[in-house]
């Protein structure tokens, strides 16, 4: 599955979209970012946000604070970003600095503005199946999955993760009572046993541990189709930046025996983009009517 040609398609289409709202005299959508300290891994996702809103059309304002702001001062530029009309949706690129509690800081964003779908009132939102932003990652893989028509009704699902950003929420989403839901979902995490065994059970498997390679073909049944959710930098001396990105999943040993497979780069990374991308014009959308 390319998550890279499947994000342009969404991107694409948010794209023409932007264009009639600004030829029909509406808000352009407007993405704040927010990016502290200068973390190699943060600036790449940050400006890759970034860049994907000005293909797009929609605007943007990434606002770089020091790695030594206090929390209080985060929490009060948060408020004026609520405040602001023109700010539809907010983001704070994780993780913090440890003197910054994330708690407060997702508790801080407006559920309204909440396009990374971390707040309480968003997750509690999505449990219960009302309208809602949905975390971008479980969101990005939910389109994805869509796009190439996977049939998830009845099926097994071994999600490997339980995190509050991927593994718990694409495990809520995918036993919803609609496409792509239906499906018997089984989580796993840290303190899982027999591991193997459940992974060979499954019909579709989301690896989101931040193992590199830790799925190897002996875990997966024939015809399995899995999703590659890590992202890991590995030493690689080879590499101009002294790096290389890893999955969660041995693509080599795995790949032969998928129906369908995500790639690291290039699967699920684009997705929860293009996700990203749908939150914020559907932020903007919802001001119409105000
Ligand atoms: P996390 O560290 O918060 O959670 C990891 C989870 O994996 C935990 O629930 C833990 O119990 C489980 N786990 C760890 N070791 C395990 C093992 N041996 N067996 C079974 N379960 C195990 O991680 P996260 O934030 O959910 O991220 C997971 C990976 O996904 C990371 O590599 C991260 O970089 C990547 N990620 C990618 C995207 C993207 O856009 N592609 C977005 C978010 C996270």
């Amino acid at each position: 599955m390319d998550g890279k040609l499947v994000s342009q398609a969404v991107k694409d289409r948010l794209k023409q979209q932007t264009e009639v709202r600004i030829s029909e005299g509406k808000k352009i959508p407007h993405l704040a970012a927010i990016l502290i300290g200068n973390n190699g891994a943060s600036e790449t996702y940050i400006s890759s946000k970034v860049k994907s809103c000005s293909e797009i059309g929609f605007k943007s304002t990434l606002i770089r604070l020091s790695e030594s702001i206090s929390e209080l001062q985060l929490l009060n530029k948060l408020t004026e970003l609520n405040e602001d009309f023109d700010v539809d949706g907010i983001l704070v690129q994780l993780p913090l600095p440890k003197h910054i509690s994330e708690q407060k800081v997702i508790e801080t964003i407006y559920p309204s503005k909440d396009v990374d779908g971390f707040h309480p009132e968003s997750v509690g939102r999505m449990v219960q199946g009302l309208p809602t932003f949905y975390p971008a990652t479980p969101y990005g893989i939910l389109l994805l999955l869509e796009h190439y028509k996977v049939e998830t009704k009845g099926k097994h699902v071994v999600v490997i993760g339980r995190s509050n950003i991927v593994g718990r929420p694409i495990s809520i989403m995918l036993s919803k009572n609609e496409y792509p839901g239906n499906a018997t979902v089984t989580v796993c995490h840290s303190h899982t046993s027999h591991l193997n065994e459940i992974c060979l059970q499954a019909d579709i498997i989301i690896a989101a541990l931040g193992k590199p390679e830790f799925l190897k073909a002996d875990m997966v049944k024939q015809g399995a189709v899995v999703v590659d959710v890590g992202i890991t930098r590995v030493e690689d001396q080879r590499k101009k930046s002294g790096f290389s990105i890893k999955g969660d999943v041995d693509f080599q040993d795995v790949s032969d025996k998928c129906s369908f497979i995500t790639p690291v780069p290039g699967g699920v990374g684009p997705m929860t983009i293009a996700a990203l991308m749908m939150n914020t014009f559907k932020a903007c959308a919802a001001k119409d009517s105000i």
